[in-house]
């Protein structure tokens, strides 16, 4: 048995920023960073235009202002105290960050650079180029290794430890058994605290900006335990996915200027009421759902399935020095300098808003809202809600290092005056040994490409931007299903013990059904068009009925979804609160 006081498992931005966080203010503690992949290959890592903060080095920005653009940005659902702690914060974590040695991009006086992004009044997004999560992913990594927390790279979580507490009557967590995917040895791993900063879940749809990895871990492991997820029903589309391939062409490419034009020619964001004023700089929700609705009316580049980007405007010098990602990604994988010619773009799936539940101390919380015992959770993977219904470019970012300082900070305070949860590590390692056992003698005739590939289709088709009951209804049964099918046909090829990537893949392939699953039954119980979520049987936000997070759990072999509220306060001065309005941009 391993043991560390506090075990993080994610080496993204989230992760590392909470294991650093230990590491800085508790140097007595020993801290454990579990990840499937070496951590600087993280999503995270790709992650491009920038992240938010009130500096006003560009313009008079406040963080009351980015508070309020956060709120609306989510269609009032975010919950508003989080907001606070979000916007607030985010001053400091950017200058804090500079002082671990990220070298922001600079404006001509000298300042940290900000560039403007969708839904935000201000120019806030401080960026490195567009290559702003490897020049914060690199640093965090290289600091924590210099404080001494401790890497295990190439492990894979593939349980979560949660039973009785010393007390025998409340359950909490302690640990995780994972498998080290060089050697294949099986160790569990004991903790006083344990922080999921697992990232998303992507690869659950057919048309991706997200990595092989986001295959939403940690939100299966959550659901496995018997823990709800919340708001899983909104899964943000990107505006602009490089087509066909549904690679990210960075949201600071409209940031610099860029317009989206139809096979008219037209600036087509000019003609809905909601976008007119903020044009290509209207929300993602928004913007998306243009994009779709000009390509299923046939004004579509040539009838077909995308729209164009064209930065021609902005000149050969500015392309180069602001967004070099871009020109070199339309170049490689779809063969197009956007220098001379416009970009074919297409909405791709990017962001979970939703995920595992926590107060604003990262605290994961069940369904009664109360927080469990040792369990934490931060980043893409937890939804502290700050986002609700729909995200604001650059906030993922900025969440990922506010709140997974915070959770470090919080972890540390938590595990100082308790002792090692007492646990027996051979149940746990002799049925992690039986379930690989048992995957590893599938012999059926479905290979995992072939029925993950379905699955993505299903999700894709049933669950995309325009939603009803109907389709949800189908979705549900296909994938129940083709579930069938991954749990009695699957084949696996590889019984090797060195890096076996398909035993990996068939537990993440499970994770992905599970997460869509609670995506598609969350998106049914939500009679309303909030956000992300557009049903189009009820085209109405429902403030009356729906102001509400969404909870999505697994009881009895079936997904369940109950609710519970928003927090509408801001707790930051007196009168303090936004109070839901009409989203216009
Ligand atoms: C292409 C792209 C560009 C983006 N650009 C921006 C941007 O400009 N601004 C912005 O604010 N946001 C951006 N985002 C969103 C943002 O990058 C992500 O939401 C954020 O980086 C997620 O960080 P994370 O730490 O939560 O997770 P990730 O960075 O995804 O890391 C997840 C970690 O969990 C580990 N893990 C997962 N499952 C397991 C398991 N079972 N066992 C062990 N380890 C596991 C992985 O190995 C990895 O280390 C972008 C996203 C994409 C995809």
């Amino acid at each position: 048995m391993i043991e560390h006081d506090v075990l993080i498992v994610g080496g993204g931005l989230a992760g590392s920023r909470a294991a650093l966080a230990v590491a800085q203010n508790y140097p007595h503690l020993s801290v454990g960073l579990i990840s499937k992949v070496h951590p600087i290959r993280s999503h995270s890592v790709a992650a491009q235009g920038g992240m938010a903060a009130s500096l006003g080095n560009v313009d008079n920005d406040d963080w009351l202002t980015h508070a309020f653009d956060t709120v609306k940005g989510s269609d009032y659902l975010a919950d508003q105290n989080a907001v606070r702690v979000l916007t607030q914060s985010a001053p400091e974590v950017i200058i804090d960050l500079e002082h671990l040695g990220v070298l922001f991009s600079r404006a001509e006086d000298g300042k940290i650079a900000q560039r403007p992004f969708g839904g935000h009044t201000y120019s806030r997004a401080c960026y490195a180029a567009d290559k702003t999560g490897h020049a914060i992913l690199h640093e965090l990594i290289m600091n924590l290794r210099r404080l001494g927390g401790k890497i295990y790279q190439e492990w894979y979580v593939m349980q979560l430890i949660y039973e009785d507490g010393m007390d025998s009557h409340s359950q909490q967590v302690k640990g995780v058994v994972a498998y080290c995917l060089e050697t294949s040895a099986i160790e569990v791993f004991r903790a006083k605290a344990v922080l999921l900063a697992t990232g998303g879940y992507g690869r659950a749809f057919n048309t991706t900006s997200n990595d092989f990895a986001s295959t939403g871990d940690g939100l299966g492991l959550t659901v496995n335990v018997g823990l709800p997820l919340q708001d899983m029903e909104f899964v943000q589309f990107h505006p602009t996915g490089l087509y066909p391939v549904g690679v990210l062409i960075s949201e600071a490419v409209r940031g610099e200027g860029a317009y989206l034009i139809n096979d008219a020619g037209d600036r087509f964001m000019a003609n809905y009421t909601i976008s007119k004023n903020r044009m290509e700089l209207s929300p993602r929700d928004i913007t998306s759902r243009n994009i779709a609705c000009e390509i299923r009316e046939g004004r579509g580049i040539n009838g077909g399935k995308y729209v164009h980007l064209d930065v021609r405007h902005l000149g050969r010098e500015k392309i180069l020095s602001r967004i070099p990602f871009a020109r070199e990604e339309g170049l490689r994988l779809a063969g197009v300098d956007c220098i001379d010619h416009p970009l074919p773009v297409r909405p791709t799936v990017h962001y979970s808003m939703g995920g595992i539940p926590t107060n604003i101390d990262c605290q994961v919380i069940g369904i009664d809202s109360q927080p469990i015992a040792g369990f934490f959770a931060a980043g893409e993977c937890a939804c502290v809600s700050v986002h609700g219904a729909n995200r604001l470019g650059a906030n993922s970012l900025l969440e990922c290092v506010v709140f997974g300082k915070r959770a470090g900070e919080q972890m540390g305070a938590y595990v100082r005056d308790r002792p090692m949860p007492k646990l027996d590590p051979s149940p746990y390692i002799a049925d992690a040994t039986a379930r690989i056992k048992h995957i590893l003698a599938k012999t059926g005739n479905s290979r995992i490409a072939e029925i993950r590939q379905q699955l993505q289709d299903i999700m894709t088709e049933h669950c995309g931007i325009f939603r009803d009951d109907q389709r949800l209804r189908n979705g549900l049964e296909k994938l129940q299903a083709i579930r069938d099918r991954y749990e009695n046909d699957l084949l696996i090829d590889d019984h090797g013990a060195v890096f076996n990537m398909e035993l990996m893949q068939a537990i993440e392939l499970g994770n992905l059904f599970t997460v869509g699953e609670i995506i598609m039954s969350s998106a049914r119980s939500r009679q309303e068009s909030r956000g992300a979520h557009s049903r189009e049987d009820y085209p109405q936000r429902d403030d009356a009925k729906y102001l509400k997070h969404t909870l999505g759990y697994r009881q009895d072999g079936t997904v369940k979804t109950s609710d519970r509220p928003v927090d509408m306060s801001l707790k930051a001065i007196d009168s303090d609160r936004f109070t839901p309005q009409e989203r216009k941009y």
